[in-house]
């Protein structure tokens, strides 16, 4: 019965001279999203909203589905759009919407109008009376509620005119394209996917990197990483993943450094890595899933450590989440089934029995001079002969 949809945004964002980029990031996002969609679809903006109308047959729950993963739209609201063929006929037409979009008709209600033409001959006190008085001679148990309805009748006059009853709560947050460019350490874990939806969210485009290690780091544990990345996009728009051969890398730190400090190490040269990538991408920022206290690699000594390589920002949206609060976030994006599959992750393979939790820096710099001889070559090839796949939400 619904061909078209009102989307509702957070109006807080839209102050002042950032409303058209705020608006036309979103419309291009909705438009985004509903490709993955069947049918066609309009999307527009005027008088301050924005509207999606279908132009061909389409399913309605995989639409909402997919609005429903648009940042920056707080409700989706399935709507009627109407002629204006006068207020009797209005009245008709929205008796039969409320007899067709609900099946008993014993609510508490009221009506909601909004005259944005203002050449329309009744006022909205008028209307809201109006049709009250309507809508109660063609269903008379239903009652007027100011307060608490159990229903709210919107009616809003434009230059057509558009009834719905229902708001769909969206995801909230920012439209992606306003915010600029982070690049996510996406790792096959749980923690990262659910970072870079975090930071997707405020607005955030995302760019990815991939730390792997064949052979000891399989193509099903790659393959992991691609598919927890489209789950992510979904969300943020397309990704560019960049898949690191960090092999030769690691085995050269395992030769050259104490093993107790080779996670660190290694996170270390990450991080470079990382942000070597995020410079030549248009990057602002780097973004990590790590969690203080999480493991050895994460205690605040080991994230100074790790924090110490990086010019750019490290965005760590999960810094002060526990695990169970990140795994809710993870259920409810999908990301939770792929993460646990238990493929082998290139830090648990290096890993030692007792990794320091409180490096010391002077003592890894140090230890890091081992490495002088050959590490920018290795660091030089491992860029150079990168793999970017280019990921999509399904
Ligand atoms: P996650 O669940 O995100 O893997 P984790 O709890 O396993 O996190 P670590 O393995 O210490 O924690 O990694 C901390 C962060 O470093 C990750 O959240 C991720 O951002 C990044 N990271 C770790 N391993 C990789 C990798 N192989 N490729 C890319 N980034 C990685
Ligand atoms: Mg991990």
């Amino acid at each position: 019965m619904y061909r078209s949809f009102l989307i509702k945004y957070a109006e807080i964002a839209v102050k002042g001279r950032n409303r058209y980029v705020f608006e036309d990031a979103l419309v291009s996002q909705i438009t985004h999203a509903l490709k993955r969609c069947e049918g066609q679809f309009s999307v527009h903006k005027a008088g301050g909203r924005i509207y999606v109308d279908a132009l061909t047959d389409f399913d309605f729950d995989e639409a909402v589905e997919s609005l429903k993963c648009v940042f920056g739209i707080v409700g989706i609201c399935p709507m009627i759009a109407l002629k204006d063929e006068g207020f009797e006929k209005l009245g008709e037409e929205v008796v039969a919407y409320l007899d067709r979009a609900y099946t008993e008709h014993n609510q508490t209600f009221k009506v909601m109008a909004r005259r944005a033409r203002k050449n329309y001959p009744k006022d909205s006190m008028e209307i809201n009376a109006d049709l009250g008085e309507v809508i109660l001679n063609a269903f008379p148990e239903m009652k007027v509620d100011v307060h608490h309805p159990e229903l709210t009748v919107y009616v809003e006059i434009r230059e057509q005119i558009y009834v719905y009853s229902t708001i769909i709560p969206g995801p909230g947050g920012m439209p992606v394209g306003t915010g600029g460019k982070g690049m996510l350490l996406l790792s096959g874990g749980i923690d990262s996917p659910v970072a870079g939806y975090t930071i997707a969210k405020r607005g955030v485009t995302l760019e990815a990197v991939y730390f792997h290690a064949p052979p000891y780091t399989s193509e099903r544990a790659k393959q992991k990483v691609v598919d927890l990345a489209k789950k992510v996009a979904k969300y943020a728009g397309p990704i560019n993943l960049h898949i690191i051969n960090f092999t030769d890398i690691q085995l050269y730190i395992y030769e050259k450094c104490p093993h107790e400090e080779l996670t660190i190490i290694m996170r270390r040269y990450m991080m470079r890595i990382a942000e070597s990538i995020a410079k030549e991408t248009g990057c602002l920022g780097l973004i990590t899933g790590e969690s203080i206290g999480q493991v050895a690699s994460q205690t605040m000594q080991s994230l100074m450590a790790t924090n110490e390589v990086c010019e750019l920002p490290v965005y760590r949206p999960l810094i002060g989440s526990d695990k169970v609060e990140i795994i809710a976030v993870s259920e409810k994006i999908d990301t939770y089934e792929t993460s646990i599959l238990p493929y082998e992750d290139c830090c648990t393979i290096f890993v030692a029995k007792h990794p320091v939790t409180k490096p010391n820096l002077k003592v890894i710099r140090r230890h890091e001079e081992n490495l002088s001889e050959k590490i920018d070559t290795l660091y030089r090839t491992a860029l150079d002969t990168r793999e970017i796949i280019k990921v999509t939400g399904e």
